[in-house]
């Protein structure tokens, strides 16, 4: 927030006229590098075949890491003929150079190659799953989570990572859940620019940046049945208000490439929806990057019954699609279809361009070895630095969920750590770090000791397999171990049993393997698995408190947990370092202050559950069952942990809000400001949220929706004035004409610590 003195006003209109010249300067300087890239590429262009213009649109897999049955073959004797444009999970400086020399000395035009990997969250060393990292709410964190691991991403090579994935979602059950940034279009799109501004950085073309791919576009967060890669159905204004909003972020940050998605839209595959990639994305939101399919699902189309292979592809290339993944329909067909009148010339003339530009952008024309530094990944991959940001971001992430004073532990006496997950350290990474080496990632149990010291006994007993074998068997990919263990549950409860009797307190290492969320992970069960909830049924009859360590790369319903234990804390999959963050939380050295990306419901027959819903004419007022209100007949409608929530081991004290003014008109700006106190033990962070709700418009408007936070930090006792400004941007909304618009009236201005508890205070905006 800027607050402007009367003082600062002159010196900050010098400042914009300056500014000003600035602008001007950089517009024409943007002019004149892209009139120097247009004459690059068409000089360039009008030297290319048709075939090699097609081998450009081919994005072929190298196979370190594959999420497909397809698998690119003959790749050595494409590249020399011109029919590669960009490869993917090839890794390493040496190989990537070996790839390129075959690019630019072997083939007619010597075009380079584009080099891609799913740089999700971290590269080698591994920040928190990307819902984690949400519950951060710390967009300073984000980016330089993204910029860590564009820097080691380079530094072996690489100079494209298919992510940020930004999609919007509200159903736990859907495993990609974990690499959302959760239910919030507000916060996505926070977090999209932060991610996007982390692997550009200003210059594509520095060494060691990564083109961002936004991903994936669109809507592929809300299949039905929460079940991987099915149609999304939704109504035009729920796309505009909640869902775009984060690819938009992304554009408009600047992102450098867009990934279609498998899911159809309105009918249409996405990978083939004219309307999205070229009316919304191009022409709405003036995106002027590569645009990419997901691997195969221009083949796919075949299956979503839109025709042959040469039917499909030529769709996709007419909607708008440059690049094919894996599929290889636009290699093998586009030729017979630009014969055949079904596709034109300027359709792959535009395609090739998107793809030559971005490596025109990325500095590969100039300098294709660019990339391939064989020294820096020795100092700059996995370096101590970076395993520190990644600690320090892990703790973050976590969200103490309850904690009844159990919490921080005592560095003293016995600890009995216990569970399927105190001792796997494969799992720690999280689902999409494919980079990552499993072996350097450190256990909790290892980190735990470490933080611990000298004075604190830890004994561990495993207690319990993670979930039945089928389930364990099923979710076991990208070759990493897991072993079962084969004793008899009993068995297993006992020793854990054993190990807690002469524990001070109890630390349950419980939830998800890793790959129960990501691709093709879907889950209809959310609960914690019932061979987790015998043994903590059982450690929890021993009377003495049992701390529970979540986790989880979903929102979990865990009601009966919540009810029994008296603490929790949510870590997700926290990274590499995530041992050690897990044990600076629980010992208190650093106080969480996560809070939740996404809802947490009490069941899953509640799902899609989201704060941000609409009354309906029948709202339940509070949360009883009443016959003919909105509601269920066995469960309140309420989630067991509300969107923004999460506790601290200090407790903060809300004043209630003061306005600028209450009534304003046109294009003033209104300050809200509360006073937040710490009014616990520890020094503390808070997330401050601000909520709005129109109370009367010509659309339905959700009781509440997110328009701003800050986290700030406290001492004991300190308090902290907190200023927003809200502005008639705030106020808009698209409504049934797809119109961006604000309306006259009374608003409701939330502000607290969650979604749910709030102070409020009302006010009216007149036009
Ligand atoms: C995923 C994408 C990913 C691509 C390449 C697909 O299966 O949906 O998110 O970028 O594979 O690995």
């Amino acid at each position: 927030m800027i607050r402007i003195s009367k003082l600062t006003k002159p010196l900050l209109a010098t400042a914009f006229l300056f500014a000003g010249t600035i602008a001007f300067n950089t517009v024409s300087a943007q002019s004149s590098s892209q009139a120097k890239m247009k004459t690059f590429i068409d000089g360039l262009m009008a030297k290319m075949t048709l075939e090699e213009k097609i081998g450009q649109l081919n994005l072929v897999v190298g196979g370190e890491a594959t999420t497909g049955s397809v698998v690119s073959t003959g790749v050595e004797d494409k590249i020399k003929k011109g029919q590669v444009g960009g490869i993917f999970s090839v890794t390493s400086p040496q190989r990537i150079r070996k790839v390129q020399e075959l690019a630019v000395k072997n083939s007619r035009l010597k075009i380079p190659i584009i080099f891609g990997l799913d740089v999700i969250h971290g590269y080698r060393t591994i920040f928190p799953i990307p819902l984690g990292l949400a519950a951060s709410w710390d967009m300073g964190l984000i980016q330089q989570s993204a910029r860590v691991a564009a820097q080691e991403a380079s530094a072996d090579g690489l100079n494209w990572t298919f992510s940020p994935m930004v999609d919007i979602s509200r159903d736990p059950r859907w495993g990609r859940i974990a690499e959302s940034s959760g239910e919030d279009p507000f916060l996505g799109s926070a977090i999209a620019r932060a991610m996007v501004k982390g692997y550009q950085g200003d210059n594509l073309a520095a060494n060691n940046t990564l083109m961002a791919c936004v991903k994936h576009f669109a809507l592929y967060g809300a299949p039905e049945a929460g079940r991987d890669y099915l149609s999304v159905d939704m109504s035009h204004i729920k796309m505009y208000n909640d869902y775009f909003p984060p690819y938009k972020a992304a554009v408009d940050a600047g992102v450098g490439s867009v990934m279609s998605s498998f899911n159809d839209v309105d009918g249409i595959p996405a990978s083939a929806n004219k309307w999205l990639l070229t009316d919304v994305l191009r022409k709405q939101w003036g995106f002027k990057g590569l645009v990419v399919s997901d691997y195969t699902s221009v083949n796919e189309m075949i299956d979503h019954g839109l025709g042959d292979l040469k039917a499909v592809s030529a769709l996709s290339l007419k909607a708008g699609m440059d690049m094919d993944m894996v599929g290889e329909g636009f290699l093998t067909t586009l030729k017979a279809s630009l014969k055949e009148g079904k596709i034109t010339q300027a359709e792959i003339d535009r395609a090739c361009r998107n793809v030559l530009e971005a490596k025109y952008k990325l500095g590969l024309f100039e300098d294709p070895f660019r990339y391939c530094d064989d020294n820096r990944a020795q100092t700059e991959i996995f370096s101590d630095t970076h395993r520190k940001i990644a600690r320090e971001t892990a703790a973050r992430s976590f969200v103490l969920l309850k904690n009844q004073g159990v919490l921080p532990l005592q560095r003293k006496g016995t600890i009995a750590l216990v569970g399927p997950l105190a001792d796997a350290k494969e799992n720690m990474v999280g689902t999409w770090a494919v980079s990552a080496d499993v072996s350097k990632a450190t256990s909790l149990l290892a980190g735990l000791k470490a933080v611990a010291g000298s004075n604190v006994n830890i004994v561990y007993a495993k207690g319990a397999n993670v979930a039945d074998s089928l389930l364990e068997a099923r979710t076991s990919i990208f070759g990493k171990p897991w072993q079962r263990d084969n004793r008899h549950p009993d068995t297993l409860i006992a020793e854990a049993l054993r190990a807690a009797a002469n524990a001070d307190v109890i630390v349950a290492a419980v939830g998800e393997l890793a790959e129960f969320t990501g691709e093709a992970s879907s889950r209809t069960d959310i609960t914690l698995p019932q061979s987790q909830r015998k043994l903590l049924h059982a450690l929890n009859a021993t009377g003495k408190p049992v701390v529970a360590v979540l986790f989880t790369g979903r929102p979990l319903a865990i009601p009966e947990e919540d009810k029994h234990l008296p603490a929790i804390l949510n870590v997700w999959f926290g990274g590499s370092e995530a041992g050690y963050a897990i044990g600076d939380v629980l010992f208190g050295d650093v106080n969480p202050s996560g809070k939740l990306p996404a809802t947490f419901p009490r069941n899953v027959g509640q799902v899609p559950i989201y704060y941000s819903y609409k009354n309906s004419g029948r709202p339940q007022g509070t949360d009883e069952f009443q016959k003919f209100r909105s509601g269920y007949l066995d469960e309140r409608n309420s989630p067991l942990y509300p969107f923004g929530y999460g506790l601290s081991y200090t407790s903060f004290g809300y004043s209630d809000i003061t306005l600028s003014s209450k009534k304003l008109k046109g294009a003033q700006k209104l300050t809200a400001t509360i006073t937040v106190t710490n009014t616990g033990k520890y020094a503390g962070e808070e997330v401050v949220q601000l909520y709005l709700r129109d109370l009367v418009a010509s659309n339905t408007r959700p009781l509440k929706e997110l328009k701003g936070f800050q986290k700030i930090s406290l001492k004991p006792g300190e308090s902290k004035q907190v200023s927003f400004t809200v502005t008639t941007d705030d106020l808009k909304f698209y409504d049934h004409n797809l119109k961006h618009i604000w309306e006259a009236g009374e608003f409701t201005l939330f502000m607290g610590g969650n979604s749910r508890d709030t102070k409020s205070i009302n006010f009216w905006w007149d036009k």
